[in-house]
Parts: C-alpha cells; sequence; structure tokens
C-alpha cells in the first residue's frame, strides 16, 4: 500500500506540469455525469408520460430535447478530448526529459552495478507511459466514483441493496486483480535482466564494428547460443507466471458477469412488490449503467494499483540522491594548478592507485606512461570527478576538488578517452557538442580539426563540417575509420577548450608514424594548453615537461625524458624496447 505515495507523486505531477488538465477533467466529470443520468430519466419520464396518457409527439418532442442535449455534451467531450491528447502526449515527453536529465546527476560508479541498471532501463523505457497512465486512471477514477455516486443515490433511493451488492462483488473483483498485478510485477522484475542481455545481443548483430567478426569469426555462433539461451529463460519465466495470472483473471471476469444480473435482479423483486412500473423502467437502465460503471471502477482501480507498482522504479530513480553530481560546489575559476596529494583509490576493497602524489601548472605538457592496467585511466577518472578519492586529495587552484562543482570543473578539465563515442550528428556538431552557428563557431570546428589532424579527411566530404557521422541516417554520411573517430574526438576535446586537457590513449588506433605526427601537431598548436598525455607508448614522452611511470597504481619513476634515461630503470628499459619497434631500432644507452 506504500506504493499509493507514488500514484499520489503522479497525479501531482501531471497537475503541476499541465494546470489545465483540472479545468478539463471537472468539465468531462460534469458532462459524463449528465450523460449517464439523462438516459435513465429518459426512460421514466417517458414511461410515466405514456401512463398518464401523454400524446406520441409530446413524448417524441422530450427524447428529441434529450437527444440534443446528449449530442451537445458529446460534443462538449470530444473537444476535450483533445485537450486530453496534447496533455498526455506533452507529459510523457516532458517525464522522458526529466529522467534524462536525471542522468547527469548520477554518480558514474552507479552504472557499474547491475541492480540500478536494470531500474535505469526500465525507467527511461516505460517510466513516461508508467507515470502518465498511473495519473490518467485517477483521473478517470475520480470521474468514474462521481458518475456511479450519481446512479447509486437513483437506486438506493429503493434499493440501497443493490448498490451495497455491487460494492461488494467490485471490492472483491478489485482484491483478484491485485493479486494479478503483482504477479505482472513479479513477472517483469524476472524478465528485466534477461530483456537486457537480449536487447544487447539483438544490438551486436546490428553493429556494423561487430560485422567482420560475425561473418568471419566463431563468436556469432556463441552469441546466438546466448541468444536462444536467454529467449528460452524468458518462455521459462512466462510459463510460470501466465497460468496463474490467468486463473486470477477469469475468475475476476467471472465476479464482474455477477453484477448485472444480481443487481437487475434486486431491482425487479423491489419494483414487482411495490408494482411501480416507470420506476422498474429506469431503474434497469440504472442497473445496466450500474454494472457498467463498477466494472470500469474496479478496472481502473487494478490498473492503478499496476501502475503505481510500476511508477515507483522511475520515482524511485529521479528522487535517487548522489555523493558527487548536481550537488552544486564552488564554481572553477581558470587553471592555475593541480596538486594530487597522498591519494589511494580501490573500486572495491582492491587498491588500484595508492599514495600518489602529482603537481600539474598551467602551460605544462605532462606524461603519464605505464603498462596497461597500471591505473592510468582510473586517475584520469578521478581528475574529471566521476568518482571520489578514498584518501588523500586532489586540489584545484588550492580548492580540494570535493568543495567544487563538478560540471563547473568539467569545463576547465576535461578529456578524451581511448575508444571515444562519436554520434549521428554533423561533423561540426561532433566536435562542438552543439549546432555551428556563427563564423567563429566554424573557425573553432576548423582549427579543432587542424589541431587533431583530421581537417584534410574531413574536406574530401562534399558537405565538410556539416557531412552526418555514420550512414545510419544518410547515404552520403562520414564513415571513420577507428583512428579518424580518435582525431575527432581529439578536436572536440580542442574545441571545448578545457584548459587541463587529458588524452587518454587517444591515439592507440593510429601507426607509430601518424601517432608522432598527431603530437608533434598538439604540441605546436596546444602551447598554451596543460596537457596531459597517457600512454603506454613512449614515443609521445620525449618532449614532455615531465614523465611518470606507473606500475600497478603506484609511480615508480618521475622525472624529465633525459632524467629518467639517465636512471637506467624501468622508463629506460621500455623506452628502448619500444624504440625497437617505432624509432626504427635505434637503441639510446
Ligand atoms: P590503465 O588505464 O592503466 O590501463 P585502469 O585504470 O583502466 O588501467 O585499471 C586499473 C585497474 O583497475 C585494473 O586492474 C582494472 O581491472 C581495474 N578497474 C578499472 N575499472 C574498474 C571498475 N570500474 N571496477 C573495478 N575495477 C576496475
Amino acid at each position: 500500500m506504500k506504493d499509493i505515495v507514488f500514484a499520489f507523486k503522479s497525479l501531482g505531477l501531471l497537475i503541476k506540469k499541465y494546470p489545465i488538465t483540472l479545468l478539463s477533467e471537472i468539465l468531462i466529470t460534469l458532462s459524463s455525469l449528465a450523460m449517464t443520468l439523462i438516459p435513465i430519466y429518459v426512460v421514466q419520464t417517458i414511461v410515466t408520460d405514456y401512463q398518464a396518457g401523454a400524446s406520441i409527439s409530446t413524448i417524441l418532442g422530450k427524447i428529441g430535447l434529450y437527444l440534443v442535449a446528449l449530442i451537445g455534451l458529446s460534443l462538449i467531450q470530444l473537444l476535450l478530448s483533445f485537450v486530453t491528447i496534447y496533455v498526455a502526449r506533452n507529459f510523457r515527453v516532458t517525464v522522458a526529459t526529466m529522467l534524462f536529465q536525471k542522468l547527469k546527476h548520477i554518480d558514474y560508479d552507479f552504472h557499474e552495478n547491475t541492480t540500478f541498471l536494470n531500474n535505469y532501463t526500465r525507467s527511461l523505457e516505460e517510466g513516461p507511459d508508467r507515470i502518465y497512465f498511473c495519473a490518467y486512471h485517477q483521473i478517470t477514477l475520480i470521474r468514474t466514483i462521481i458518475q456511479s455516486f450519481g446512479v447509486f443515490a437513483v437506486i438506493s433511493q429503493m434499493h440501497p441493496y443493490a448498490v451495497f451488492y455491487a460494492v461488494v462483488i467490485g471490492l472483491i473483483f478489485v482484491i483478484l486483480r491485485y493479486r494479478v498485478g503483482k504477479i505482472g510485477y513479479q513477472q517483469r522484475s524476472i524478465e528485466r535482466p534477461l530483456y537486457r542481455k537480449r536487447n544487447y545481443l539483438n544490438r551486436v548483430f546490428f553493429l556494423k564494428d561487430a560485422m567482420a567478426d560475425l561473418k568471419t569469426t566463431a563468436i556469432e555462433a556463441l552469441l546466438l547460443k546466448n541468444h536462444h539461451l536467454v529467449s528460452q529463460e524468458l518462455v521459462k519465466v512466462y510459463d510460470h507466471y501466465a497460468l496463474r495470472k490467468t486463473i486470477w483473471e477469469f475468475l475476476g471476469s467471472v465476479l464482474i458477469a455477477f453484477i448485472y444480473p444480481g443487481v437487475l435482479g434486486i431491482v425487479a423483486y423491489y419494483a414487482f412488490i411495490d408494482l411501480q412500473i416507470a420506476a422498474f423502467a429506469s431503474l434497469t437502465v440504472a442497473a445496466t449503467t450500474i454494472a457498467n460503471l463498477i466494472s470500469r471502477l474496479v478496472n481502473i482501480l487494478a490498473n492503478i494499483q499496476s501502475e503505481m507498482i510500476e511508477s515507483r522504479v522511475p520515482f524511485i530513480f529521479l528522487s535517487m540522491t548522489s555523493k558527487i553530481e548536481g550537488r552544486g560546489g564552488q564554481r572553477v575559476g581558470d587553471f592555475q594548478s593541480l596538486k594530487i596529494k597522498h591519494l589511494d583509490f580501490g573500486y572495491d576493497e582492491k587498491i588500484v592507485l595508492h599514495d600518489l602524489n602529482m603537481e600539474i601548472k598551467q602551460g605544462d605538457k605532462i606524461a603519464i606512461v605505464g603498462a596497461n592496467g597500471a591505473g592510468k585511466t582510473t586517475l584520469v577518472k578521478l581528475l574529471l570527478r566521476l568518482y571520489d578519492c578514498s584518501k588523500g586529495e586532489i586540489v584545484y587552484n588550492g580548492e580540494p576538488y570535493p568543495s567544487l562543482d563538478p560540471s563547473s570543473l568539467r569545463k576547465k578539465v576535461g578529456a578524451v578517452f581511448q575508444n571515444p563515442e562519436v554520434y549521428s550528428v554533423t561533423i561540426g556538431e561532433n566536435v562542438l557538442l552543439k549546432p555551428v552557428e556563427t563564423k567563429e563557431e566554424e573557425q573553432l570546428v576548423i582549427d579543432a580539426l587542424k589541431f587533431s589532424g583530421l581537417y584534410d579527411d574531413v574536406m574530401r566530404y562534399e558537405e565538410g563540417i556539416q557531412t552526418l557521422v555514420t550512414r545510419e541516417f544518410q547515404i552520403k554520411g562520414a564513415i571513420f575509420s577507428g583512428g579518424q573517430m580518435q582525431k575527432l574526438a581529439i578536436a572536440r576535446g580542442f574545441a571545448q577548450n578545457y584548459q587541463l586537457f587529458i588524452l587518454d590513449e587517444p591515439s592507440s588506433s593510429l601507426d607509430p608514424l601518424a601517432e608522432a605526427k598527431l603530437y608533434q601537431n598538439m604540441l605546436e598548436l596546444g602551447k598554451d594548453k596543460t596537457l596531459l598525455f597517457i600512454s603506454h607508448r613512449l614515443s609521445t614522452t620525449i618532449n614532455c615537461d615531465y614523465i611518470y611511470l606507473f606500475e600497478n597504481g603506484i609511480i615508480v619513476e618521475a622525472g624529465k625524458h633525459d632524467d629518467l634515461m639517465k636512471l637506467k630503470g624501468q622508463y629506460w628499459a621500455m623506452f628502448n624496447s619500444q624504440s625497437e619497434k617505432y624509432l626504427g631500432g635505434e637503441q639510446i644507452d
């Protein structure tokens, strides 16, 4: 029953976002009430007039009047239904937007939690509909209750038992449907992770990048097997719940079928005792109406029941609190310095970074090198404040990270990762992350593409920076190689004008020569920027001001290239072994 809060929240949200709903629903309710009561009175009037010997034309006249009233009311309802449709469409978009916006306020580490991912996909996929229908059914519930009271009042003037009987049956039906709702909820909770798995597998078969593997390796058979297993699991879950649900639903419909004959029987019994033919005739209509209303009422109640259980998930998602995101903090000024002091961090129990100490000043070109798994990307995520460190601190311009507003920080400190996402928008928009509207913005995009070395490739497309990336929506879309996508992402980082710009192995898909050219270019064009290069290739490091060598989450060597070479430690060994591959095999002692 605590889910009822979510029902009220849905209704509150709908009225808050679209107050017009309130007015239109009052008008719909009043007209529905009139439309329900009119037929009952029409019958009574006709029979009474007939018994009193009124002429056919008088009776037809009255019927005509009622018909006009009913047509008028129907027209009003038709007009109001446009308001309902307008609200239904827009409210769902509003909720979807709220859910998407909430994402920015969810801490990054939640995305590693499977329960969160299940709830999150459920919220995004179903939240707008569930919240809307939860609110909408409550509105129709109120409307139907008011209509029912009108009819109850008419029937119970003479026969309260009929009302009592109808209400009791209705309540039993609600309880039955509650069970059905609960079973459905349990079923969907078990199905959700399976659907997520199946969607993933379906998606792989759409991915252009996966096509070559699918055609040439054994991965296709493995994925198909998994797809088959997940589908079988889903069938099993369905079998488990379907029978139980069907039995409860069947019992419910049998009960509902009993309302009409029961009410009619009671009405008939009392009417014939008193021999009131006019009352009997109108009460017959009332009995039909009440049976319909009650079955509608209980259906609405049952729908609310299941919708409020379902709207719990998106509401919980919307009310999630985070330790980092969306909590505000001090706005961040222009970058001068960044210090890392005795920093420790681990994703779970295991420490990934230990006792790190570093300093970066405005204009520095710093390199962090180390083997895969040494903790380099983890440090980048900490610098972007996707996580907070467990011990020690990161200090920006003398201010500790937790005191800063993360979104303001990320305007100054930004990163490009190894596997960047490119989006199906134009090249210009991919770089600028907004539409390219002015000449200055166009120039910025061009500068950024030159910085990353993609400019010449882009100019080969007829529409230049206006070319749509991917062929998802346009045959003439740009198809980029892995290296080109990395360059596009580097251009994006440049255009965002990060003052501390981190490049986390963004050149891994380039050949050594192209990579060397890229770094040279970046060092030249990014003179005034503070650049932090992360790599396990050392060709990038020679021209850097300072180099940190990571191993298993600790800094094992630090200094300028020449100093580290003189040390003849790990850096020296790595550099020599790589120079054989990349720098023509020249050994450096
Ligand atoms: P690098 O960038 O140097 O290759 P990473 O920072 O990506 O190294 O990873 C460092 C260690 O942290 C690795 O052992 C990796 O398995 C672990 N790790 C990375 N991301 C996560 C995560 N989200 N959850 C748990 N462990 C992680």
